[in-house]
């Protein structure tokens, strides 16, 4: 087995293309996942950002939430950015009706919580985790109201929680894909080793 980490990209609809150039960045092999095949093939996903909506549905359509849902059960890591973050949610308290998500971390999270697209800012985060302060680009980002006891919070902006991190899961509100800092990637190949490792 290469010592290289194989990862994924959910790639049916959002910003996959950053995704991948970050991860490869980052010293993994990144790969778009469409089908449960590829699904089957990786160590570890990145969900990106996007429109939650849209990606549950297609995540349906294509045959793919059941198999999400049973590999992150099994422990496989996965790192979701913002529309990412809340595919991973327990619960959506404004969900669009019928809108799934996969699970893996217990909270629950608002969506557009930090307003429309065009109240989308960028701020300086700490993260826990982090050496320094990442710079975090919000675009009608969610934000995680409440966190099971297992659940550590590994970032907050104005008050609420934008970054976390359950087992083998970690999610970010904001889009660390679309800075040149890849630092929480790095973080996410790590725990992908780590994972690898064991
Ligand atoms: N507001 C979007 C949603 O509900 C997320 C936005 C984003 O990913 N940039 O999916």
């Amino acid at each position: 087995m290469s010592d290289t980490p194989v990862i994924g990209v959910l790639a049916l609809q959002g910003d996959v293309r950053e995704h991948l150039v970050a991860l490869a960045t980052a010293d993994a092999v990144a790969r778009p996942v469409r089908r449960p095949e590829e699904l089957a093939e990786v160590d570890g996903l990145v969900i990106p950002g996007g429109e939650s909506t849209t990606i549950s549905k297609l995540a349906v359509l294509f045959g793919l939430m059941e198999p999400l849902r049973e590999r992150v059960r099994a422990g496989m890591p996965v790192y979701g950015t913002c529309a990412g973050l809340i595919l991973l949610a327990e619960k959506i308290l404004d969900p669009r009706s019928g809108q799934e998500t996969v699970g893996g971390i217990d909270m629950i999270v608002r969506r557009n919580a930090f307003g429309r697209q065009n109240e989308s800012f960028e701020a300086a985060v700490e993260v826990r985790g982090v050496a320094s302060p990442v710079d975090g680009v919000f675009i009608r980002a969610p934000w995680v109201e409440s966190v099971g006891a297992s659940v550590e919070v590994l970032a907050e902006h104005d008050g609420h929680i934008v970054a976390v991190r359950q087992g083998n899961a970690l999610a970010t509100s904001f889009h660390p894909e679309l800075t040149g800092d890849h630092r929480l990637h790095e973080l996410f190949v790590a725990m992908v080793r780590a994972v690898r490792a064991e």
